[in-house]
C-alpha cells in the first residue's frame, strides 16, 4: 500500500495560506488586517508574500497565527510570447538558516530567455529558502517556459486572485504537464489576495505541528492537501487501485493519465463520500481532484509508482 504522505498518521490538518499581500507592498488590507481576516477564518499559519520585500514579522501576535517567513519574487520577461515568472519564496527563522533580512527589498529583474531565473531561483535557495512557482496562467508562459526551473517544491494550481480577478483556472493543466514527464513537484492552492475579498478562498492543509520547522518539513514531502471548501480524509494506492474519502462532493476525478481522465459522479445526486480507480499501466503518478455542491474544490497531490 501507498498512501499519500498528508495522510500518513495524519492527526489535525493545519490550515495555512502561502500567498498573500498587505499593504507592504499592493495589497489592500494592513497586514494586521488581513491577519485578523486570517484569524476569523481558522487559519493557522500564513505566509505574508508582499512582492520583493521579504517578511519575518507577526504583526497580530494575539490571533494565534504562525507567521511563515515569506515574500514574492517579480521576474520580468519583457519579449513577446512571455510575460513573467513570480516566485514565492518561504523559509525558516534566521536563527534556523534562513539569509534574508526583515524589510530586504529586492529589484523586480528583466531577463530576455526563461531560464535565465535559474541563477535567482540557485540564491534563495542557497540562503534555505524554499521556491514555489506562482499562476502559470495569468504569467502568460508556457509550460515549457518553466518546467525545467530546478528545485521548485510546488507550484500554483489555483490562484483565488486569478480565478475572481482574471476568471483565469487552468494552473493544474500546467501542472498535469509537468507531471506526465515524471517530474516531482507538488500543487498548491493559493489566494494571492490583494484585494480583501480575494483572501480565504483556497488553502492548503498541512500534516504538520504547529511551527515553522514543521510546516516547511511537511510542505517539503507533500504532507499536505489543496482546497477551497471540500475535505480530504485519506488517499491511498492498494492492489493497483487508488482509493480515496472525503467530505460530502458530487464530483471525484482521478487523474492518472491525460485523457481520459475517471470522472465519479452519482446518477440520482446523493453526494459521494469517497471512490475507487483503477490505475493503468504505466503511468507514474495519480492525484484526485473533488468538487462539492457549490463547486468548490479540492486537490490531492499525487502518489507517485
Ligand atoms: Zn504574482
Ligand atoms: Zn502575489
Amino acid at each position: 500500500m501507498i498512501r499519500q504522505a498528508a495522510f500518513e498518521n495524519a492527526t489535525k490538518m493545519l490550515k495555512g495560506g502561502l500567498h498573500c499581500h498587505t499593504t507592504r507592498s499592493d495589497g489592500h488590507g494592513t497586514p494586521e488586517e488581513v491577519m485578523r481576516l486570517h484569524k476569523a477564518n481558522c487559519y493557522d499559519f500564513l505566509a505574508i508574500t508582499d512582492h520583493c520585500n521579504y517578511n519575518y514579522t507577526n504583526y497580530a501576535p494575539e490571533t494565534g497565527i504562525t507567521i511563515i517567513p515569506a515574500m514574492e519574487i517579480d521576474i520580468n520577461m519583457p519579449s513577446p510570447g512571455n510575460h513573467c515568472h513570480h516566485i514565492v519564496c518561504i523559509g525558516p527563522t534566521k536563527e534556523d538558516g534562513n539569509g534574508f533580512e526583515q524589510d530586504q527589498r529586492f529589484d523586480s529583474v528583466d531577463i530576455e530567455d526563461p531560464y535565465e531565473a535559474q541563477p535567482i531561483l540557485d540564491i534563495i535557495h542557497k540562503e534555505n529558502n524554499m521556491t514555489l512557482y506562482c499562476h502559470p496562467e495569468w504569467s502568460g508562459v508556457s509550460a515549457r517556459d518553466f518546467e525545467n526551473l530546478q528545485g521548485n517544491f510546488a507550484m500554483e494550481i489555483w490562484n483565488s486572485g486569478c480565478a475572481i480577478e482574471n476568471d483565469m483556472d487552468t494552473n493544474a493543466a500546467y501542472w498535469d504537464e509537468l507531471l506526465i514527464q515524471g517530474k516531482k513537484i507538488y500543487g498548491v492552492a493559493t489566494d494571492d489576495g490583494h484585494a480583501m475579498d480575494q483572501h480565504c478562498v483556497g488553502w492548503v492543509r498541512v500534516n504538520a505541528e504547529n511551527n515553522i520547522n514543521s510546516i516547511l518539513e511537511a510542505l517539503k514531502i507533500g504532507a499536505f492537501y489543496s482546497s477551497c471548501g471540500p475535505e480530504i480524509y485519506d488517499f491511498y494506492i492498494e492492489d493497483g487501485v487508488a482509493h480515496i474519502r472525503c467530505s460530502e462532493v458530487v464530483e471525484i476525478k482521478m487523474c492518472n493519465f491525460r485523457v481520459p481522465y475517471n470522472l465519479i459522479t452519482n446518477p440520482d445526486n446523493t453526494p459521494l463520500t469517497g471512490a475507487e480507480c483503477k490505475l493503468r499501466e504505466g503511468t507514474g503518478y495519480v492525484r484526485a481532484v473533488i468538487k462539492d455542491a457549490q463547486g468548490r474544490r479540492a486537490w490531492t497531490n499525487p502518489i507517485f509508482f
